[in-house]
């Protein structure tokens, strides 16, 4: 094996004296806290930037896809600098305030700056995961390098010429079995290097197309060519359904975009004859690559201008003004009230102004209406974001950004991460909604506190919008950190829906419950049908029983993973768990004492759903929840559906509550509220508040004559009295008072440290020992805990809580939490408890 010319071809082996030699700090997708310093191949010191993304060698035999963040003439001190594999951007990718972020993020977060990037970059943009092995780039730099024998020399020739390879390529070469032990050996000689495939993941969506050839554009030669095909009927419907489609006559240059071949190929068209066409000249072939939007993109824009009302324009007023005052303003307006018209008032005239707007929707709420509404006004230039999406679309939509064909971008949480530069406004719709915050995996980030943090980067804009605040948010308004602005009335004065509880305990006593319903609940329902209009019937759990209980020992099956029960499904006959996937075949025997007296336990929405069809037979029902919308399309299927008026009654989780705007709902059901009420958690009251205001907001939108009926056995509860009440602001005041007393968010921060253990003793043993240091380091104050979480065991792993209360001081902030790292590192060093991790999540939820 010759090595001069080997070397030779290596890139950066070439002499590189009297020029400058340039260092880039890089950040990789791994946890680990630090930037690595590469050196940089001369020939790239006038192509590397800030952003850019490169190919690195990490640790022996990884290759990675980082980021650039510095460049710089440094070496690293304790080592030498490994040299950059390449560079996959001609222009950056990410900018400098998004590196700003992610540092933010990784230091707010405790997680590593790595573990951002691997949340941030769609992985189009990232590697995937198929090995594949190419030249080590120091190879034949060595002045002695180890001989190979021929079937090592010929893969490496083989390399030579091809760059990289795969396995199954290099097994085709080399034609030998032992391919494996071969790649080992080279890889031992430091001949080559693995790594998984770098090529780009993204592949542009592409159409092909069907125009007619130059020559054939003219009137004349159109003419001469039917006349040709005369007998040829079927190559003449060809050409006629295309100038109907293409009126290439009236207009030439329309030619050149041409049709697509699938839809002028629809019906009856032969593709033979096409085919034939193409032969002959008339017709020609092309492929251009087309947006994965396009259906959306072929809604024409609406004509119907809104208006705003009176109130509304005084509250865009407000909006504006609050905005000269304060970088953040947050806007409550009661459901119904037309939030969503002032908003697109305001992007409206951000995007007039020539920055770029942000709107953040919460997961569910942007498959649907709202997105359609805003595609008719905004049309090409928005970008959607949405983790329902495929991969390619993100990257269509971060590239979008990056070449400005996308100025507005509608999006889920991670849209925070998107490649912005000139952001003039952030607006977080229903900005008290838990879907922002991300639980797993790290960061665990809450975006409503991102995009603030975005926004300053920014110098922008920040508007948190919400019929039912979070507290936090309406805390920092009162006390003046953000603007308030107000609407209370619907729009076109519509009356918000009436409230009533139903006791489901005096039901019970006088016998008059229908299985889970009231006969209150059940008579409104059919008067409701009975005058054509619609239902919604909220259950916040899905499936058909949330436990199955032995009538003769007590037993109930749980989930051999998790500490829960297994929730019965009618659909499937198997009893599921619904935190680890889990599933068994339903079973009539009792595991503990054979006894086949067994009993569901409680309702979910299965069986709200055969309830129902039972009592109205007639009526069409349809459920929406988390098994009925696994589809892409499902769940904005059932919306159409019940905008439609195909459905009279739809039932579902949370799911319904979300945004949604329906002209016939005159009531909402809401059953077992008592549960989400008495859920141990200091933010109980507030989900519940939230939810059922929320939810009922749905009702009476046009008609103002909704109905919100709430079976509950607890209807002299006040938190229940003030939902009915419409009162959020006496709701808040009772809710802020018990904060403040036990001091909870917003007057304290929360860290919860979660030690999670294969083994229960090991991890409270573990929490025990973590519990005792930190109560040294930081006071016994400021640590609760440990104790075990209502859900003690998932997927196998024991779990055990901390919190961490501290004070909203940046100092105190900064030295608790490097208090907490050091604790956490010492603790998991411990030979002892090396198999238990603790994980950090800060402003828990
Ligand atoms: P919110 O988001 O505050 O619950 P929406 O923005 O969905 O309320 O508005 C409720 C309904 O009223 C929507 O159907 C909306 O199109 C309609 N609407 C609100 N304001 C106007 C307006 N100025 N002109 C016409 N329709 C309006
Ligand atoms: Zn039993
Ligand atoms: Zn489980």
């Amino acid at each position: 094996m010759p090595t001069k010319p080997l070397s030779q071809l290596v890139k950066h082996n070439t002499s590189y004296q009297e020029r400058v030699t340039l260092f880039a700090d890089i950040l990789l997708p791994v946890p680990v806290p630090q930037h690595y310093t590469y050196r940089v191949p001369y020939q790239w010191n006038e192509l590397i930037q800030i952003g850019q993304r490169v190919i690195a060698q990490f640790g022996p035999k990884k290759i990675l896809t980082g980021v650039v963040v510095a460049v710089h003439e440094n070496p690293p001190k304790a080592h030498e600098a490994k040299y950059l594999l390449d560079i996959l951007d001609e222009q950056p990718i990410i900018n400098t305030v998004q590196l700003s972020l992610f540092e933010w993020m990784a230091s707010y977060y405790m997680c590593a700056e790595g573990q951002v990037l691997q949340v941030a970059l769609p992985s189009g943009l990232k590697l995937s995961s198929q090995s594949r092995i190419q030249i080590h780039p120091e190879y034949g730099q060595e002045a002695n390098p180890y001989p190979l024998d021929d079937q090592e020399s010929v893969l490496l020739q083989a390399l030579i010429g091809d760059g990289a390879l795969d396995y199954t390529a290099v097994a085709g070469i080399l034609s030998a079995k032992n391919v494996h032990k071969i790649i080992k050996s080279l890889l031992a000689k430091n001949a080559i290097i693995l790594f998984e495939e770098v090529k780009e993941k993204y592949q542009p969506k592409k159409e092909r197309r069907v125009r007619l050839t130059l020559s054939h554009t003219s009137a004349e030669a159109l003419e001469a060519q039917f006349e040709q095909l005369h007998k040829k009927p079927k190559q003449t419907e060809i050409l006629l359904k295309y100038l109907q489609q293409v009126p290439v006559l009236k207009e030439k240059d329309i030619n050149q975009q041409g049709f697509s071949k699938t839809k002028l190929l629809s019906g009856e068209i032969s593709p033979s004859s096409l085919k034939t066409l193409v032969k002959k000249g008339v017709l020609e072939e092309f492929e251009v690559v087309v947006s994965r939007f396009q259906d959306l993109d072929s809604l024409t824009a609406d004509e119907h201008e809104i208006v705003l009302t009176a109130g509304q324009c005084q509250a865009r007023d407000a909006i504006l003004e609050g905005f000269e005052r304060k970088q953040t303003v947050l806007f409550h307006g009661i459901t119904g009230s037309g939030k969503t018209e002032i908003y697109i008032d305001l992007i409206n005239s951000v995007l007039t102004s020539g920055a770029q707007v942000l709107y953040l929707l919460p997961e569910i709420a942007l498959t649907t209406q709202i997105v359609r509404r805003l595609q008719k006004i905004f049309g090409n230039s928005m970008g959607i974001y949405h983790s329902r999406f495929s991969d390619n679309e993100r990257v269509e939509v971060w590239r979008g950004i990056l070449e400005g064909k996308f100025s507005f971008i509608v999006g889920v949480r991670s849209a925070v991460f998107l490649p912005f530069d000139n952001l003039g406004l952030i607006i977080v719709d229903e900005e008290h909604e838990l879907s922002y915050k991300q639980f797993d995996p790290a960061p665990r980030y809450h975006a409503r506190d991102v995009a603030l943090v975005l926004a300053r980067l920014h110098h922008s804009k920040t508007l948190l919008g919400s019929a039912t605040p979070s507290m936090e948010s309406y805390y920092h308004a009162r006390h003046g950190k953000y603007s308030m602005v107000s609407l209370d009335e619907r729009y076109r004065k519509v009356a918000l829906p009436e409230y009533k509880l139903i006791d489901t305990r005096k039901e019970h006593l006088k016998k008059q419950m229908k299985g889970i319903f009231t006969t209150e609940l059940v008579t409104t329902l059919e008067e409701v049908l009975k005058k054509n209009q619609q239902a919604i019937i909220f259950q916040n759990r899905r499936g058909y029983a949330p436990y199955l209980q032995c009538q003769a020992c007590a037993h109930i099956p749980q989930c051999p993973n998790c500490a829960v029960t297994l929730t019965y499904h009618l659909h499937y006959n198997q009893l599921r768990c619904h935190y680890c996937g889990y599933k068994q075949k339903m079973t009539n025997i009792c595991s503990q004492c054979e006894s086949n007296d067994l009993d569901l336990v409680g309702f979910g929405t299965e069986k709200i759903e055969e309830d129902l069809k039972h009592l109205f037979p007639e009526a069409r029902i349809q459920r929406m929840d988390l098994d009925t919308t696994r589809r892409k399309y499902s769940y904005q299927q059932i919306i159409d559906q019940f905008e439609r008026g195909n459905i009279d009654i739809l039932i579902g989780t949370q799911m319904v509550s979300k945004g949604l705007d329906f002209d016939k709902v005159d009531l909402v059901g809401v059953l077992d509220i008592d549960r989400a009420m008495h859920f141990p958690d200091f933010r109980s009251h507030e989900r519940a508040f939230q939810l059922i205001t929320q939810v009922g907001g749905r009702a009476g939108r046009r008609s103002g004559k909704g109905q919100v009926l709430v079976q509950t056995s607890n209807v002299k509860h006040q938190l229940l009295q003030l939902i009915c009440d419409h009162n959020y602001e006496q709701f808040y005041q009772r809710e802020i008072q018990e904060r403040s007393k036990f001091l909870y968010p917003p007057f304290v921060r929360l860290i919860r440290l979660t030690v999670k253990s294969p083994d229960q003793e090991l991890g409270y043993r573990a929490s025990q020992e973590l519990a005792k240091r930190l109560v040294l380091g930081l006071g016994k104050s400021r640590v609760l805990g440990p104790q075990e979480p209502v859900i003690s065991k998932l997927r196998n792993l024991y779990l055990m809580e901390l919190y961490i209360k501290l004070e909203k001081s940046k100092g105190t902030m900064d030295m608790i939490k490097l208090n907490l790292s050091k604790e956490m590192i010492k603790l998991t060093s411990n030979a002892a408890f090396r198999s238990v991790r603790v994980i950090p999540d800060v402003d828990p939820y």
